[in-house]
């Protein structure tokens, strides 16, 4: 058995899991045992080093939570998003949400992966969170008259805890070794992602184009580079093309960039290689088991088109910091049946409404052999985008 009895083992050390370890140490008080179980090296990242190509539109009501908790994110390596411009498949402006319909000074920041994740996990850190390198392999039962669970890593080494959460992302082990039920849909499509100069301001607006195939074009705005203004791209592509995309000449790649988006940034140099990852969208059922819960990515992976799957596992962690923090009845047992039945009731309804959102955005833009749909979905988005209680919802949700 490693190191006794721990409050909370969370298995995964990607951002939502760090933030669930942050909001399990702060909420739990000061001598609460919480340790991060990561089987990848904590990422570097130096001043000088290319910004990666794996970024999160972090919106600003889950930016405001980690601010509130000691978390400091480099702004010098992050850009404010100030509004949202979608454009349907015949190129015209379909919707503009700015932050001034949400009475803010930005909607959201974008920052990459490895910053979010290491920040959250520094601050974690200095509250008292251990991290353990390893792989989480199994969950053992709990022992009814201590009420724990086992956590088996890859070492054969053992981890008691009164609550276990798996944050280890999509393919989660930890879930799996639970039996959970999940539905796994894989999207015909990849996402390509990477950064690029361009030549035109992208004045903090972040732009999405759906485009007659089918595809969502996407470019975030991104810190300058050397002066020269850049943004990131997130290409979402049925899978022959993104392997085309990604395997293209750098001149080709721009030159399919910049018709997509109607040149709206002109963009002229890859800053970063393509990366391409695989899209789905995976639904549980229920996320709790007995003193066990599923968050992030492990519990909710979604198409990338509304920018919002970080945003929904952050949201995770800060519905478990307001619980552990206000639940008297449970006397302070972080894995209580109570508590973590008003955690599935809690998040049971936004998970399943943004996420079927961003499905039903998927397919119906993705009908490209019923032109009909899709015209019908540009006129929709177009006569919705002039309601402004329809943006002003739109700018509440991209808070968070
Ligand atoms: C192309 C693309 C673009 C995206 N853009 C956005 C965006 O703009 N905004 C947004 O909000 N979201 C976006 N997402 C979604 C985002 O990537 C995920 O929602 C986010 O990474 C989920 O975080 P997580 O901490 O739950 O999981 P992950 O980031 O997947 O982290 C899981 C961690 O667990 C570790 N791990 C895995 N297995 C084990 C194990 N057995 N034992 C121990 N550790 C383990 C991994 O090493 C990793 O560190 C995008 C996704 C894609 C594919």
């Amino acid at each position: 058995m490693n190191d006794g009895l721990f409050d909370v083992v969370v298995a995964g050390g990607g951002p939502v899991g760090w933030a669930c370890a942050l909001a399990a140490k702060i909420s739990l008080g000061k001598r609460a045992k919480v340790a991060v179980v990561e089987r990848d090296p904590l990422p570097v990242v130096n001043a000088d080093d290319p910004i990666s190509a794996r970024v999160y539109t972090v919106a600003s009501g889950n930016l405001a939570w980690i601010h509130e908790h000691g978390v400091k994110i480099d702004e010098a390596r992050s850009a404010a998003v100030t509004d949202i411009q979608v454009f349907g498949r015949d190129g015209s402006d379909s919707l503009h949400v700015d932050a001034n319909d949400a009475g803010l000074n930005e909607l959201a920041r974008v920052i990459e992966h490895e910053a979010l994740a290491l920040a959250i996990a520094k601050r974690a850190q200095q509250v008292g969170v251990t991290l353990i390198a390893g792989e989480c392999i199994a969950l053992h039962d709990g022992d009814a008259e201590t009420g724990t669970r086992t956590v088996e890593l890859a070492d054969r080494s053992l981890l008691q805890a009164r609550m276990v959460l798996a944050a280890d992302g999509a393919h989660s082990r930890l879930r799996e070794a639970a039996a959970m039920d999940v539905s796994w849909h894989q999207y015909p499509q990849h996402g390509v992602v990477a950064n690029l100069r361009c030549t035109e301001p992208h004045r903090g607006i972040a732009r999405q184009w759906f485009l007659p195939d089918g595809s969502i074009l996407a470019l975030l705005p991104l810190p300058s580079v050397e002066g020269t203004p850049s943004v990131s791209m997130v290409w979402s592509a049925a899978t022959e093309h993104a392997e085309l995309l990604s395997a293209l000449p750098e001149s080709e790649l721009l030159a399919e960039i910049n018709a997509a988006s109607a040149g709206a940034v002109n963009v002229h140099a890859v800053i970063s290689g393509t990366r391409s990852f695989p899209l789905g969208l995976l639904r549980l059922p229920n996320p709790v088991g007995q003193r066990f819960l599923a968050v992030g990515d492990a519990a909710h992976a979604m198409h990338p088109l509304a920018g919002q799957g970080v945003n929904v596992g952050l949201a995770d962690a800060r519905c478990l910091f307001d619980l552990w923090q206000s639940a008297p009845d449970v006397h302070g047992d972080p894995g209580h049946a109570l508590l973590l039945s008003r955690y599935r009731r809690q998040r049971y309804g936004p998970t399943l409404a943004i996420q079927l959102a961003t499905d039903g955005l998927f397919r119906l833009y993705n009908q490209v052999d019923h032109p009909f749909l899709m015209a019908a979905g540009d006129a929709g988005m177009r006569l919705f985008g002039r309601l402004p209680a329809f943006r002003r919802t739109l700018s509440s949700s991209a808070l968070q």
